[in-house]
């Protein structure tokens, strides 16, 4: 894990937000390398889920809400963990969390730590609007994206064409007032989702069937951008630690260094968030069928993953370590630069020239890193560290018979390719 860190440090992937001022704990910065990465996952997840489906729409709701939604949603009542207080330093922890209390008194040494009883301590995030002091309302960042879904429900089904079942697809920021963020990104109190809100019929089979859909198909996503199975499991909640509105939930569960650790869940939800802003805002909630005429309010089948923690788990998935050579094996659909062109030498005007004519042409449609440091042996080593796949190199034959010799990363093998076939060929090792 510690190796993971420094790389992501070293090579742009994440930073520690505001670390100049000393930082915020519980917030992550993403550098040059981390935001590709990102960027290209959440493009991935978006492609999947709403430009290859018919069934499913995009939504981009606003983190600032009404606070009643999220009184209907039931986050302002139970949205929290029991806490218990060390009476010596007040560090608050979660009261389940058994290891980490006994890790704590052991850091009081002789001290006998007495704990206070376990008190709900909510985790919405407060902020305050309003342009004068003392005439402020207070309101919430929103603790998951899933409300603005919900409110919006009934704005998409009459402003689009989609019918039962169908899916509402939203990727965004959430924050919650964590008591103790950690394992580096893995908990922070600022963090982003991407989720989809499938409606379908208020039906125990109808929503079994799609449960267990939904569950076998973002399993086989994230093994479709080369995470290994055997980091991978599913994890069905008991009925005594579900979430307030979930009538079935299974997680899905990475193999962490620090032992298994929920990345995504799948929850059934029923009619439960629906039912529950009809019930506070006094709306209509209903569907009615086109077809048949019945009316009634859909249940909820959620699919809901965490952008940075799905980021961290890829990252910690690719990391190798080879013959003393360090690599990150990212599929090349999330590896940040699809290539990187070097010059074999940086004060050669002929060599420089054809590769920045090769490093302009390419980058119209590639993700592509450009590198006239140092000597070769570096430059394969920094890109390797970001995971890039394939390393373009000009050099002295190029100028004559028009062929660049490209170096893959996982194997380190080169072959001769023809300029003129570049696109081509990256494009036909990426998608
Ligand atoms: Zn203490």
């Amino acid at each position: 894990m510690d190796k993971v860190v420094a790389l992501c440090k070293r090579r742009g992937f994440i930073y520690p937000g505001s670390e100049i001022y000393g930082g915020l704990a519980g917030t992550w910065d993403y550098g040059p390398a981390g935001t590709e990465l990102k960027r290209n996952l959440k493009e991935l997840w978006w492609k999947e889920m709403v430009q290859l489906r018919e069934d499913i729409v995009g939504l981009d709701a606003a983190i600032m809400m009404n606070p009643k939604a999220w009184e209907a949603s039931g986050h302002v009542e139970a949205f929290s963990d029991p806490l218990v207080e060390c009476k010596i330093c007040h560090q608050r922890f979660r009261a389940d969390k058994e290891v980490e209390i006994k890790e704590h008194e052991t850091t009081h040494k002789e001290e006998k730590v007495e704990w206070t009883s376990p008190e709900q301590f909510n985790l919405l995030v407060k902020a305050y609007l309003g342009v004068l002091e003392g005439k402020q309302s207070e309101i919430y960042l929103r603790g998951e994206i899933t409300n603005g879904v919900h409110v919006n429900f009934k704005n998409v089904l009459d402003s689009t064409r989609v019918k039962i079942p169908f899916g509402i697809a939203q990727i965004g920021k959430a924050f919650r007032n964590e008591i103790t963020p950690g394992n580096f990104t893995f908990r922070s109190r600022e963090f982003e989702q991407m989720e989809v809100q499938f409606y379908v019929k208020n039906d125990e089979k109808k929503a079994e069937k799609w449960f267990d859909y939904w569950k076998q198909n973002r399993m086989d996503w994230y093994l479709s951008l080369g995470m290994k199975k055997e980091n991978l499991r599913f994890r069905d909640h008991a009925p005594g630690e579900r979430a307030h509105y979930a009538k079935a939930a299974t997680d899905i569960e990475y193999q962490a260094p620090w032992g298994w650790s929920e990345f995504m869940g799948i929850h059934q939800r029923g009619d439960w968030d629906l039912s529950r802003h009809r019930q506070y805002s006094g709306q209509d909630m209903k569907y009615r069928d086109p077809q048949t005429g019945e009316e009634y309010i859909p249940w909820d089948i959620e699919t809901s993953a965490g952008v940075d923690r799905s980021a961290l788990f890829i990252l910690i998935d690719a990391y190798t370590e080879e013959n003393g050579r360090v690599y990150l094996k990212l599929h090349p659909k999330l590896s940040p630069f699809k290539a990187a062109v070097f010059p074999l030498l940086a004060n050669k005007d002929k060599l420089v020239e054809k590769a920045k004519k090769i490093y302009d042409d390419l980058k119209k449609d590639f993700m592509v890193a450009w590198d006239d440091r140092g000597n070769i042996g570096k430059r394969y080593a920094a890109q390797d560290e970001i995971g890039t796949p394939f390393c373009i190199t000009v050099d002295f034959d190029s100028l004559n018979d028009e062929m660049v010799t490209i170096r893959d990363r996982d194997s380190a093998k080169q072959e001769r390719v023809r300029v003129v076939d570049l696109r081509a060929y990256l494009d036909g090792k990426i998608k």
